[in-house]
């Protein structure tokens, strides 16, 4: 296994990839070919074609230009990297400039991002950008999937009969959203709390940055980040199945974090607590 490379198989997404905080975040999701962030370049980052930028620190957004270097070598063509409008300017100067550097184009496609601008993606999928709390411009994104579900006036009926009602015109289904995975990046606790959408989606990939009273709460919230304790006060109000705890400080050991779930968390939600990253 290669440095701090760790997968989680969850029901039907698999998350993968590295997040320490302040060191290096990149989580890939096969299942819906798209990468949250680019860290360090880790292994795998390469092949996938769509990246969600949630903001520009450069333990988030450092390898991108390795990352883009890496894809030319191979010949894989540009990525869409999709980036909080904020940082598409800077970034298309530092491309213009690594370009001129390694006298070849980067390929590269950016896409400015904004809050509550849909996202669509292909195959009934849809990421939805919303504003996180941080200390620079930065974004959290829910992906949703659309389906197709039998109205609900027509459950039960028998199939020769569904079937009939179609090809006289009838509409037996309609679209249902269903919002599979949200990746706060990182945030202040206030997203968690005053966006249920955050808070509904089945896989809620959440930042705690602090587990304990050596930084206490202000001076996270300070920097932008969330402290155990706050996830703890409001851990109840998620509403999915798998809460994801990522971009633990290297403060921090992962034993250390897992002990604090199983302690500290409220009984009715700490077996959804998942901690990712070594
Ligand atoms: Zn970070
Ligand atoms: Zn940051």
């Amino acid at each position: 296994m290669a440095r701090g490379y760790e997968e989680l198989k969850l029901d039907g997404l698999t998350l993968r990839g590295v997040s320490r905080g302040g060191v290096e975040t990149c989580l890939m999701v096969p299942e819906l070919g798209l990468m949250f962030d680019v860290g360090m370049c880790p292994r795998g980052a390469i092949k996938f074609d769509r990246v969600l930028v949630s903001h520009g620190h450069a333990d988030h957004l450092g390898g991108l230009f390795y990352l883009l270097s890496q894809r030319s070598l191979m010949r894989r063509g540009a990525p869409d990297v999709y980036v909080p409008r904020e940082i598409l300017e800077p970034l298309q100067t530092i491309a213009a400039q690594w370009s001129a550097i390694e006298d070849f184009e980067l390929p590269v496609r950016f896409w400015p991002c904004d809050p509550e601008q849909a996202i669509a993606l292909g195959d009934g999928l849809e990421a939805l950008p919303l504003r996180s709390v941080h200390r620079v411009a930065s974004l959290a994104y829910v992906i949703s999937r659309t389906t197709q579900r039998l109205r609900s006036e027509f459950v039960g009926r028998p199939g020769p009969e569904l079937a009939q009602l179609r090809r006289s015109g009838v509409r037996l289904t309609s679209p249902e959203s269903t919002p599979i995975l949200c990746v706060s990046g990182d945030t202040q606790i206030e997203l968690f709390l005053g966006d249920a959408r955050v808070r509904q989606s089945r896989v809620l990939v959440h930042e705690v940055t602090a587990w304990d009273g050596k930084r206490d709460r202000a001076s996270t919230r300070e920097w932008g980040h969330t402290h155990v304790d706050e996830m703890i006060a409001c851990a109840e109000r998620f509403e999915g199945d798998t809460l994801v705890l990522v971009h633990r400080s290297l403060r921090h050991s992962r034993a250390d974090a897992e002990r604090i779930v199983r302690e500290r968390f409220p009984a009715t939600i700490r077996d959804k607590v998942v901690v990712f990253g070594y």
